[in-house]
């Protein structure tokens, strides 16, 4: 008999015929003789509808009432499904975060999971009960309910996999798997069989969005297998593992952010510090800075260049200028006109050559690099947002149509 956690995304449940749907999956696999633990989002846009009524009454509410609100949209789910896998003829119980066991920390609307207390889960299990669990939500210090922040049923199902030890943490989705590409944007995208942990994160950072961020991490750290699979088609997905356990693909995929802009600091002074005191100012700001550029000083002077999220853009300028008053420096400038493209591939630490032919893709297609950045698994370039298609295109193009 093994354990399994399956989680279900929003469009998974979205309506009466999906909820049955994914009643059917989960009372397959408990009939094959499994324990199991469904965690469940909230159905379809459910959680953006209750931000806008909430917006509607009170957009400065405090965010332990928001989170009171979000947490409903959860609340719905679990129940429905129970209803569902009772009409099947199945034994379930449905139980909210507080109820399975997990405390967080009293941090509103990002709380981060501290410990998932299962004795109420196993008690449920051993009673022979298919066990549904609300998603994204907990209970702080203060036994006041909290949410995870956008995304994070995926790290709920991920929690209650590490916390149990389970044989396998499936993730289902409406998508089949993690693709070499946006499969809706590019034709001959394929489904990766396998993608190590590292460079899932890089994807789910690049903006490829079938993994929560934070899930990904927490799996890794606990050795956690995850599948990634629709529940829409009874298809095998992507396993998400260590890379030692696996092929390394010179190339996993190409992703694209358009959610980031470029600040440039002109004419600062080129002495010893001035990068660090810089950049601390941001950081004390929780502003995330990713690629850097710095021109060679002449006259003394000097230019960096960075990227941030394009959400942090208008303050990070303002920092900037503040800075520039003090130190000298002749100006600041914003361009959120900008993509980050990249290319993820454990396979590039041990091959040459990887970004020159990302390079000549990219020139072959007349798009123009205007940042680029490298580490041992991922290669990123600054384009203008208008070619971030075509770039993307090009690029998976270049690696996975021609050999
Ligand atoms: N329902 C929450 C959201 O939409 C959590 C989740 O879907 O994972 O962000
Ligand atoms: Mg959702």
């Amino acid at each position: 008999m093994s354990l399994i956690v399956q989680k279900f995304g929003g469009s998974s449940v979205a309506n009466a015929e999906r909820v049955f749907n994914v009643a059917k999956i989960v009372t397959d696999t408990y009939k094959k003789g499994n324990k199991v633990v469904v965690v469940v989002s909230a159905q379809g846009d459910t959680t953006d509808d209750l931000i806008e009524k909430a917006n509607e009454i009170n957009p400065d509410a405090s965010k332990r009432e928001k989170d009171m609100l979000l947490a409903a949209g959860e609340q719905i789910s679990i129940a429905l499904l129970a209803m569902a896998i009772e009409k099947l003829g199945f034994p379930v119980v449905s139980l909210l975060g507080w109820q399975a066991g997990f405390q967080t920390s009293s941090a509103y609307t990002s709380a981060r999971i501290k410990k998932v207390n299962t004795d109420r889960i196993e008690k449920e299990l051993d009673k022979n009960n298919i066990v549904v669990v609300a998603g994204f939500q907990g209970i702080n210090r203060y036994e006041d309910v909290t949410t995870l922040g956008r995304g994070g049923s995926d790290t709920s199902a991920v929690a209650i996999a590490a916390a149990m030890h389970a044989d396998l943490c499936q993730i289902f989705t409406d998508v089949k798997g993690v693709y070499t590409a946006d499969p809706r944007k590019i034709e001959n995208a394929k489904m990766l069989k396998a993608i190590s942990y590292d460079e899932m994160l890089e994807l789910a950072t690049l903006g490829a969005q079938v993994l929560n961020n934070r899930s990904v991490e927490m799996a890794k750290k606990y050795g956690i297998e995850l599948e990634v699979l629709s529940s829409f088609t009874n298809t095998p997905g992507t396993i998400v593992k260590e890379a030692a356990k696996m092929e390394k693909m010179l190339i996993s995929g190409v992703a694209k952010d358009t959610e980031v802009a470029r600040i440039s600091v002109v004419g600062v002074p080129d002495e010893p510090g001035l990068a660090f005191k810089m950049f601390s100012k941001l950081s004390a700001k929780n502003i995330n800075v990713d690629i850097i550029l710095q021109s060679i000083g002449r006259d003394g002077t000097k230019d960096i260049s960075f990227t941030v999220a394009k959400s942090n853009a208008k303050e990070a300028a303002a920092i900037m200028e503040d800075y520039i008053n003090t130190v000298g420096g002749k100006n600041v400038s914003v361009d959120e006109k900008v993509a980050k493209v990249s290319i993820v591939g454990a396979g590039m630490e041990s091959h040459a050559g990887v970004a020159t032919k990302m390079f000549e893709a990219l020139y072959d297609a007349h798009i123009n690099i205007r940042m680029i950045s490298t580490s041992e698994i991922k290669v990123s370039v600054l384009i203008n947002e208008d070619d971030a298609d075509a770039a993307v295109k090009a690029i998976h193009a270049k690696f996975f149509d021609e050999d």
